[in-house]
């Protein structure tokens, strides 16, 4: 029998961005979680970064969607192609990959794992394993996880917010909303509806919440021009505003994350929660980057705040390096059931 080259590979398939790292290579691709279809035909016509920029700028026969949302698998179809056009693309001899680690929010049910495992095993998986985001993220941190010591990460995403305290290779306690970087791009178009009657894209969102948007006080104020559609006269329209007023558009999602990480220390036993104030917070995922978030958390709980190194690939790299050693891992893994 011929024996045919096949790559293992580990994904991380976020809301916002899908990131895959090879074996042995490390991570070979990071684009955004967006389809382009034809919604006529139904056919894929790109993905990622190519469908990025094709967000907002479409016609009727054109659709971008965002396959993952709210940390799960909402469009089931068009999750799977992407995950097939992306593994294509970085396993262009299309020999199937036998192993494929594969990190899934630490909340979601038996049927939305269900749901993952299948896309990857359709994707031409031969044995699919499953890892906890946040377990996946305190690895690729390089926390200890096996070690009878608590550590609790807060990995802030596109779609969800997930709050884990992580011991002996197990999550204790965990904690997900559905508040975190979409949401509070969201409040950044909903405040310039409100404010200025200017209607500003996603992309444009996002871009000012990632350049001045913020959840403390800065040091210097910063000011941004922002392009938009005046609402009443209807025409293109550029107004500048402050990094105070962006701060305050962004309150809302803010406090919700304060909170939900303020009821997870709360619900964590009393040893654990004695290791946490050693060792303080770490923070992970696209979100950890809004300016002050660290020191607003240090603020409000008094325990110290790390932002991980390269906080939007502490997932993949983590994932990756389950699949490196993944007889070594085999506690962190998900069991889930097969049918
Ligand atoms: P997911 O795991 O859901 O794919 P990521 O960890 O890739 O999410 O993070 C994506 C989110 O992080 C997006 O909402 C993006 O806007 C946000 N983000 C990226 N950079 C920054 C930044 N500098 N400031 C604030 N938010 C950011
Ligand atoms: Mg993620």
């Amino acid at each position: 029998m011929l024996s045919l080259f096949s790559a293992d590979i580990a994904v991380d398939l976020g809301t916002a961005n899908t990131l895959i790292y090879m074996k042995g290579k490390g991570i070979v691709l990071n684009e955004p979680s967006i389809v382009a279809f034809d919604s006529t035909t139904k056919k894929i016509v790109a993905i990622g970064r190519e469908a990025q920029a094709m967000v907002g700028r479409t016609h009727r026969d054109i659709q971008t969607i965002r396959p993952m949302k709210d940390g799960v698998i909402a469009d089931f179809e068009i999750a799977e192609g992407m995950l097939r056009a992306l593994i294509k693309k970085v396993h262009p001899s299309w020999l199937p990959s036998r192993r494929i680690v594969i990190s899934v929010p630490s909340g979601i049910t038996e049927v939305e794992k269900r749901a993952v495992r299948d896309s990857a095993e359709h994707a031409g998986a031969k044995e699919v394993h499953l890892i906890a985001e946040p377990m996946a993220a305190a690895i690729g941190i390089g926390l200890d996880v096996e070690a009878p010591v608590g550590n609790i990460i807060i990995d802030i995403g596109g779609g969800t917010t997930e709050i884990a305290v992580i011991a002996l290779s197990g999550i204790v306690n965990q904690e997900s909303i559905r508040v975190a970087g979409d949401e509070l791009t969201l409040a950044v178009m909903q405040f310039f509806k409100r404010n200025y009657n200017i209607l500003i894209g996603e992309r444009t969102a996002e871009l000012i919440k990632c350049q001045v948007g913020s959840a403390m006080p800065l040091e210097e104020e910063l000011m941004v021009e922002v392009k938009g559609r005046d609402l009443v006269a209807g025409i293109p329209k550029t107004i500048e505003v402050s990094s105070v007023e962006v701060r305050d558009a962004l309150a809302d999602p803010v406090n919700a994350i304060v909170e939900a990480v303020k009821v997870s220390l709360e619900r964590t036993p009393p040893e654990l929660s004695a290791d946490i104030l050693d060792r303080g917070m770490m923070l992970s995922g696209g979100g950890a980057l809004l300016k002050g978030l660290d020191e607003r958390l240090k603020l409000e709980t008094n325990l110290p705040v790390h932002i991980a190194d390269d906080p939007l690939t502490a997932v993949v790299r983590g994932t990756g390096k389950v699949l490196e050693n993944l007889s070594h891992y085999m506690k962190v893994l998900i069991k889930s059931r097969r049918y």
